[in-house]
């Protein structure tokens, strides 16, 4: 990776583990994550599991995520999460936008949106996700739809350092399927973001934003995608949830 981004290796445990069991993987990450090789570490756990991961990373290297927000302060909204709640258990990153949120909760760009601006007010950083379904990839249309994801999605959401924005590139088709994206395809898709990064930002603060690839990384390949220029790092689901391929790839990412 021919920058000076620090790289960054994200887990989302997405809704798995119950609150033993995610002691049990924070504890076990704590001891066989890398604390100095240069990676920067952020688990997400479920909500439900924020306060005790953040207990057990507690004085680690492991940095805390949450997996949604919702941009309100207080309030009656039933079942939701702030962002000075989030704070409270000192999550530093919250994913947003999500396939899964965006098809299963019907979540828009809109929502997006608002996520963002609440989540940098209350200096959380967005872990912003985008990505085509087979679909669109088919009709030759995914540079266009992810990019417009990103303009619609960051529309007015002002930053003034790098390290206050996240993205992550996630092609459908390849979450949780087993279905790699070749680097190349990491690569003509995270180069393009940046690009319109760089319109709505500038080419410094773009150059300066980490760009992840997500979609069935593991150990085995996640140096393939590491080794593109505009990718920084990797969301990863599954393999998140074993502590030894975990910090496989965070291993591999500092090297
Ligand atoms: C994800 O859902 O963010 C993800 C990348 O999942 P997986 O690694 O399991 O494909």
């Amino acid at each position: 990776m021919p920058s000076n981004r620090t790289r960054l290796i994200a887990g989302n445990w997405k809704m798995n583990n119950d609150v033993p069991a995610a002691k049990e993987l924070a504890s076990a990450l704590v001891e066989k994550v890398s604390a100095d090789n240069g990676v920067e570490v952020v688990v997400c756990p479920p909500t439900i599991d924020l306060a005790c991961t953040s207990h057990k990373i507690e004085g680690s290297a492991i940095k805390l995520g949450a997996q949604n927000v919702y941009w309100e302060a207080s309030g009656a909204y039933t079942g939701e999460t702030s962002c000075a709640m989030l704070k409270s258990v000192d999550a530093a990153y919250c994913i947003i936008g999500h396939s899964e949120r965006r098809d299963y909760f019907h979540e828009t760009d809109a929502d997006e949106n608002k996520k963002a601006r609440a989540l940098i007010a209350a200096g959380i950083t967005p872990i912003f996700c985008c990505g085509e379904s087979l679909e669109t990839r088919e009709a030759g249309e995914h540079v266009a739809f992810v990019t417009a994801q990103i303009r619609a999605g960051l529309d007015g959401v002002e930053i003034d350092s790098a390290d206050q924005l996240v993205i992550a590139y996630e092609p459908i088709w390849a979450i949780g399927t087993g279905k790699t994206a070749t680097a190349a395809d990491a690569q003509e898709v995270c180069g393009a973001i940046r690009a319109t990064l760089a319109e709505i930002y500038g080419e410094e603060l773009a150059g300066g934003i980490r760009v992840l690839y997500g979609g069935s990384a593991k150990p085995e390949n996640i140096a393939g995608f590491l080794a593109e220029e505009d990718v920084d790092g990797a969301l990863v689901g599954g393999a998140s949830l074993k502590a030894d391929d975990f910090a496989a790839m965070v291993e591999k990412a500092g090297e």
